[in-house]
C-alpha cells in the first residue's frame, strides 16, 4: 500500500514541479487549464472508448420492438442517427431506470426501458429530453461555461 503510494504520489509531484517550473507565476492558471482540457478529453473519450470497455451496445428485444420504433421516428424527426442510442446493459439487481446523454451517445438503461414498457410514450418522452441535450448542444457548452469560469477564477486567483 504505501509502495504504490509513493509510486503513485512521486511521478504526480515531480509533474506538478515541472509544471510550475514552465509556468512560474501561471501555475494556478496552468493547472485550471489542464484541468478543463482532461475534463474534455474524458467528455470525448467516454462514450467512444472508456464505455465501450464496460458496456456493450445492446439490440432491442423483440418485445420492445415497438418502443424502438417510436423512438426512431423521434431521432429522425431531429436527425439523430439512431445507431447512438445505445441500449444499455445493466445489471439485473440494478433497480435504477436511467438515461443520459454522454457526448453525442444517448445511453438508455435496460431497467428504465423494462419500467416504461407498458407506456411508450413515457420512454419518448425521456428520450426526446434527452434529445434536446443533444440538439442544443448542451454537453459542448456545458464544458465551454466550464472552462471559462476556471480560466476566470485561474486569473481571480492570481490576483492574490
Ligand atoms: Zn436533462
Amino acid at each position: 500500500m504505501l509502495l504504490e503510494y509513493v509510486l503513485l504520489t512521486i511521478p504526480v509531484f515531480m509533474f506538478i514541479v515541472k509544471v510550475q517550473q514552465w509556468t512560474g507565476d501561471y501555475l494556478v492558471l496552468a493547472f485550471f487549464c489542464l484541468t478543463s482540457v482532461v475534463k474534455g478529453a474524458v467528455t470525448w473519450l467516454y462514450p467512444r472508448v472508456i464505455h465501450p470497455l464496460t458496456a456493450s451496445k445492446q439490440r432491442f428485444p423483440e418485445k420492445y420492438r415497438r418502443v424502438e420504433e417510436e423512438l426512431k421516428t423521434v431521432c429522425d424527426k431531429v436527425g439523430f442517427n439512431m445507431e447512438k442510442l445505445w441500449l444499455e446493459q445493466s445489471y439485473d439487481y440494478d433497480m435504477h431506470g436511467n438515461a443520459a446523454l454522454a457526448s453525442d451517445t444517448i445511453l438508455l438503461g435496460k431497467p428504465m426501458l423494462k419500467q416504461h414498457a407498458d407506456h411508450v410514450d413515457e420512454i419518448v418522452a425521456i428520450i426526446a429530453h434527452e434529445l434536446g441535450h443533444w440538439k442544443e448542444y448542451h454537453v459542448f457548452w456545458h464544458c465551454v461555461v466550464d472552462t471559462a469560469y476556471m480560466v476566470v477564477f485561474g486569473c481571480f486567483l492570481m490576483l492574490f
